[in-house]
């Protein structure tokens, strides 16, 4: 199948699933299919150095330095760092270590996700003022279909360039677009249009760069084969040692030896690329399937206190998640990943949705009892998944269908509600009622305001909070290399 009806069939069950609009649905989709079926409508929109750029944003004192996020510990990465900070060649995903020995007067910072989700919010909202055909990839990135929006907004590549200005308007925040008619492209052209530091300085970046229908090949051919989604590590490797180095050497490749060298899936998939041949469609993002956290130590963690610690820790934030999202779920999964790498989960699935820290810690402490920790732990996890509304049932949820109700001689520290400051004061009854209490207290006063007494240790109170973590190797905040 040429690309010509590959991007045709794409174009034709877009508009199928076009929402109505005022103008006349049919006539506008039936003049769209003809005349827009070869044109770029595909937007890939990259926030420029995000959590950084949020870091300045938020203290202005900090702009025009290298500012760098991530884990400070041993085994720290980089999550993201200023243009300035790249500079000096520090990367995302690069070991902090390495980072600081490059640029010692960086400025580290530990992340702050709740900034962050809160400006991704108002950054997807903006991209729903758009087109409906928003697919979230990040918190900082998306792909945009506004085929169906051009009758309104004008051509792709100028709704490209208002929704950057725009951007930078509301939010104090600078992106690069990516504009072609397939994802793939769409998005390394968004990476074409970043600024770029050298150790020359920065150079601006072009914003938004459209690669229009006809130059698709053009645009590919010059780069390394390294910018292939799915041309990892090893298959680099491969390629390279058969002489094919750019997308251009590959695409000259017949598909028969590519097959041979590479396999046969990955290398129809290869060729496909090469020729800019990618009919996936731009998918709006469904309701997430669960709420979790992990987290990878500095040094493994052989204490089986320590690690319910943490789980109580992990369950913690995972509530206030939930609740946040109005949802409950019926399954709680606990993830231990051992010194050796060695890897295991164990689920719990409950009678009723959970949505309290108690209840929550309580089914992973138990999975955690369960498994054998003295190897040593590297990462660990919990998660809740079987989403729905939390609703009706309250009261049965406290009992958990683990066969006791909480009381008050029970699980003393673990499960005890407190205010950070003032007298302990806790009642057998009413789990229900003194969650949905902390829940508003930190919702109206902020995270650290109100928790389990045993999330108090020597040094004051750790809360759990998204991004509080070593970003160890799978954190999130790298650059994607995932299809
Ligand atoms: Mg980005």
């Amino acid at each position: 199948m040429g690309h010509g009806e590959h991007a045709a069939k794409r174009t034709a069950r877009l508009v199928e699933g076009a929402r109505p609009c005022p103008l006349g649905v049919s006539v506008v989709a039936r003049f769209w299919h003809t005349y827009a079926v070869a044109r770029p409508t595909i937007l890939h929109v990259d926030m420029d150095a995000f959590y950084a750029a949020v870091e300045v944003l938020d203290d202005p004192r900090l702009s025009g330095r290298p500012v760098i996020v991530g884990g400070a510990g041993s085994r720290g990465v980089v999550a993201a760092c200023s243009y300035e900070a790249r500079v000096y060649g520090i990367r995302s995903a690069m070991p902090s270590a390495r980072a600081r020995a490059l640029c010692p007067g960086a400025t580290f910072l530990p992340g702050r996700f709740d900034r962050y989700r809160e400006v991704s919010a108002r950054l997807h909202a903006i991209f729903s003022d758009v087109t409906p055909l928003v697919e979230g990839i990040a918190l900082d990135e998306a792909f945009l279909d506004v085929g169906g929006a051009e009758m309104l907004l004008g051509p792709a590549p100028r709704i490209a360039a208002d929704l950057r200005s725009r951007i930078g308007a509301d939010l104090g925040l600078g992106c690069s677009v990516g504009v072609a008619r397939s994802k793939f492209l769409a998005k390394l052209a968004s990476e074409a249009a970043k600024p770029e530091a050298t150790s020359g300085g920065i150079r601006p970046g072009r914003g938004v760069v459209v690669v229009a229908e006809g130059q698709e090949t053009q645009f590919l051919g010059p780069l390394p084969i390294e910018a292939l989604w799915g041309v990892g590590p090893a298959t680099s490797a491969r390629l390279r040692s058969l002489g094919l180095t750019t997308v251009g050497s590959l695409a000259s490749v017949p598909l028969a030896s590519l097959e041979a060298a590479v396999g046969r899936t990955h290398g129809r998939h290869l060729h496909q690329l090469a020729h800019a041949i990618d009919d996936r469609q731009v998918v709006p993002n469904r309701a997430s399937k669960s709420v979790g956290h992990e987290e990878t130590y500095a040094t493994d963690r052989f204490d089986p206190a320590a690690l319910h610690a943490e789980v109580m820790r992990m369950s913690d934030a995972v509530a206030t998640r939930l609740r946040d999202a109005g949802s409950a779920g019926r399954t709680i999964t606990l993830k231990v990943r051992y010194g050796d790498f060695r890897t295991v989960t164990r689920s719990r699935t409950v009678a009723q949705g959970l949505d309290a820290s108690r209840d929550i810690a309580r089914a992973a402490g138990s999975l955690l009892d369960a498994l054998d920790v003295s190897p040593g732990v590297r990462l660990l996890g919990v998660s809740v998944s079987g989403l729905a509304p939390a609703g009706a049932g309250r009261v049965e949820q406290l009992c958990l269908g683990f066969g006791e109700t909480p009381s008050a001689t029970s699980d003393d520290r673990a499960g005890a509600l407190v205010p950070v400051e003032g007298p302990a004061s806790r009642r057998a009854a009413g789990w229900a009622a003194a969650a949905d209490a902390i829940h508003e207290v930190r919702r109206r006063f902020g995270v650290d305001s109100v928790a389990s007494a045993a999330l108090i240790g020597p040094g004051g109170l750790r809360v759990k909070r998204q991004g509080d973590t070593q970003w160890g190797p799978s954190a999130p905040g790298g650059d994607g290399s995932d299809p």
